[in-house]
């Protein structure tokens, strides 16, 4: 079995345990998620899948169905743009890993072999901080510095 039916096959598998039909439009953006190992927004999906010409609307809702199962997380890094990545581990923490965003080129790396932990520095943790969803770096990429 090669590297692309070992995706297909996992994707379906993905898919099945989360009760969503696995249709080609849905199997080829996790395989594209899981291959990029970034987060996309919904223009970089449509372009990275031009050549098997899903329509717009359909990876669209593709995308926030996935989410919504709890496949994807749907993130939201200040820009404007919605992102969506591959959850990387099913455990409810609030968030599982940083990102770092080039200030020069744009470009976003996952941090998730770097550990980052967000802990009052004194006293009980403020209730009106809320639910922690994203931490952002920023910076100048190994390409750009
Ligand atoms: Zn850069
Ligand atoms: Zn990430």
């Amino acid at each position: 079995m090669n590297g692309t039916e070992t995706d297909t096959a996992w994707a379906k598998q993905a898919l099945r345990d989360v009760t969503l039909r696995a249709t080609a439009a849905r199997v080829a953006v996790l395989k594209l998620l899981a291959s990029k190992g970034v987060p996309m927004s919904h223009s970089e999906v449509v372009e990275s899948l031009a050549e098997f010409g899903f329509d717009q609307s359909t990876l669209f809702r593709c995308l926030n169905e996935m989410a919504h199962a709890g496949l994807l997380s749907r993130l939201d890094l200040g820009d404007h743009t919605r992102r969506f990545e591959l959850k990387k581990s099913s455990d409810e923490a609030e968030f599982t890993h940083a990102h770092f965003m080039c200030v020069d080129c744009g470009e976003l790396q996952c941090m998730d072999d770097y550990s980052l932990q967000i802990t009052p520095s004194r006293g009980p943790r403020r209730n009106n901080l809320g639910t922690i969803t994203e931490i952002m770096i920023r910076g100048h990429c190994g390409q750009c510095n």
